[in-house]
């Protein structure tokens, strides 16, 4: 599916504050803006870092061996079910896959509180069996003879020992379940359905980044990699095994296998990111310091905080909201600047920035705010997101050049929020990989085609559980 064309964010204006304020800017401005230069320094970490998780276990970037072996060809059929957990909401769906590249899908969603992200993983599963249970009584699926297929997209860092069994090697995006790290999630939740006599077997453990590549794959056969940018950030693509040096497990079916890169932990080190004091200050409050920490530059689940970092630093040094009387309570509260307000904000175009002071107004309680404030508040989500955008390029740009994509191009899916509402992200992204892959540049939308790839989760673990059948088959 084509990415409806995202309008494009205006030319950032003049701050026209204080001396102050001014400088404030100017000196927040060159933390934030990345240079070519610094982003090809940070491309080419990117492709070295690869490399190693490629040939050496327990390296920074993981590199998992998704199990995953060979192309689909569009042509697959049959029923299967997908469950999404990793995400804001798990998810539940009913895929239908038609060959063509055609599916059909029908699906339930449901929340998970902070109380099941962070209480035994035993309460998380039986929780996702009933909703399971649930949606099977609605579809009318409760009483089928032969168990039904589910594919599980499960999407934390998981070393994966076969196509439906791994071990949660951390949580990740604010879950912390008790009784899960070091533990097979397929078997635990396995167990959850049997206790209930839920007539599923779970077939397939899928990564979303993996499950992304699949359902774009599915309708456009030369794609290479998959992206999530949405709440985290990861991406996975098809490398040659004769390139994965740590593959001791012999012979596979076929001579690719999709690699779930876990590239949000990219330079945990700190040796190459720009990483700033407001980004510092992000982690050190996170649920876990220190790691992710290209996924806490560029995701949706921490920009907004970023954004809220600068902004109640300018209100330590009485440079923004010094109004007498003017409420800053919310915006002094943890997670209150959601990243959605900066799509919001960056696609205001007025001269008065009126988007702007309603967010501000309606979400915040921010009253009063004058036109400099507003103007402020804008630049600083577009450094914030563009940054964001460039970083995502040099992890694509990377990924373009170790798999030697050339003028016949290669299409990359991205599923995510980030990626499908704010505005000018893709064409930020675009740029950045254009100067990051220079004999390209006069052509980069036609040569790195980046695309909506919806669903990546819900049809591409169905995707996933129809390879594990062909794979089962050849063997
Ligand atoms: P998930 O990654 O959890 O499957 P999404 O792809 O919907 O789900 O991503 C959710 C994330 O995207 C949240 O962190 C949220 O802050 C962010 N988000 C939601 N809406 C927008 C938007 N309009 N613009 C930018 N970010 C958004
Ligand atoms: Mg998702």
């Amino acid at each position: 599916m084509a990415k409806a064309h995202a309008p494009k964010a205006a030319q950032s204006v003049p701050i026209n504050g204080s001396p102050e304020q001014n400088a404030y800017m100017e000196d927040i401005e060159k933390q934030f803006i990345i240079d070519k230069d610094q982003l090809t320094a940070i491309k080419d970490h990117f492709i070295v870092e690869m490399e190693k998780g490629l040939n050496k276990d327990k390296q920074t970037m993981v590199m998992i061996p998704s199990y995953v072996e060979g192309r689909l060809t569009g042509q697959e059929q049959g029923h299967y079910l997908a469950l999404d957990l990793g995400g804001t909401n798990l998810r539940v769906v009913l895929v239908t896959l038609e060959g063509h590249g055609k599916f059909k899908t029908v699906s339930t969603k449901a929340r998970v509180s902070e109380e099941l992200k962070t209480g035994p993983m035993r309460d998380l599963c039986d929780y996702i069996a009933d909703c399971i249970d649930t949606f099977l009584t609605e579809q009318n699926l409760s009483n089928v003879d032969e168990d039904l297929p589910l594919g599980y997209t499960f999407s934390f860092p998981v070393l994966q020992s076969k196509i439906n069994r791994g071990i949660l090697t951390t949580w990740t995006k604010g879950f912390n379940c008790t009784g899960a790290v070091g533990k097979d999630p397929v078997l635990l939740l396995q167990d959850a359905l049997l206790r209930k006599h839920i007539p599923v077997k779970i077939t397939a453990l899928v990564n979303d980044t993996v499950g992304t590549l699949l359902s774009n794959a599915y309708q456009k056969p030369d794609t290479v990699a998959g992206l999530i940018l949405g709440t985290g950030s990861n991406g996975a693509y098809i490398e040659q095994m004769a390139k994965i040096g740590k593959w001791k497990e012999g012979p596979t079916t076929a001579s690719e296998m999709v690699i779930n890169m876990e590239f949000g932990a990219f330079d945990n080190e700190r040796v190459i990111l720009p990483v700033t004091r407001f980004d510092n200050k992000l982690d050190r409050k996170s649920i876990n310091p220190h790691f992710q920490i290209f996924e806490k530059l560029i995701s949706g689940m921490y920009l907004g905080e970023i954004v809220r970092n600068v902004i109640t630093d300018m209100m330590d040094r009485n440079l923004l909201f010094g109004q007498p009387g003017q409420n800053t309570e919310a915006i002094s509260g943890h997670y209150q600047f959601e990243t959605s307000f900066m799509s919001s904000i960056e696609s205001d175009t007025s001269a008065d920035l009126s988007t702007v002071r309603d967010i501000l107004d309606t979400n915040l309680n921010l009253t009063n705010v004058d036109d400099v404030e507003l103007r402020i508040v804008k630049r600083i989500c577009e450094l914030v997101g563009t940054r964001a955008s460039r970083l995502a390029a040099a992890a694509i740009a990377g990924i373009a050049l170790h798999t030697k994509v050339d003028r016949k191009g290669a299409d990359i899916g991205i599923d995510g929020s980030l990626y499908e509402f704010y505005p000018s992200f893709e064409d930020r992204i675009y740029q950045g990989i254009a100067e990051l892959m220079p004999d390209y540049a006069d052509d980069i939308q036609n040569i790195v085609r980046l695309g909506l790839a919806r669903d990546g989760s819900g049809v591409g673990a169905a995707l996933t559980a129809c390879v594990a059948d062909k794979m089962l088959k050849s063997k």
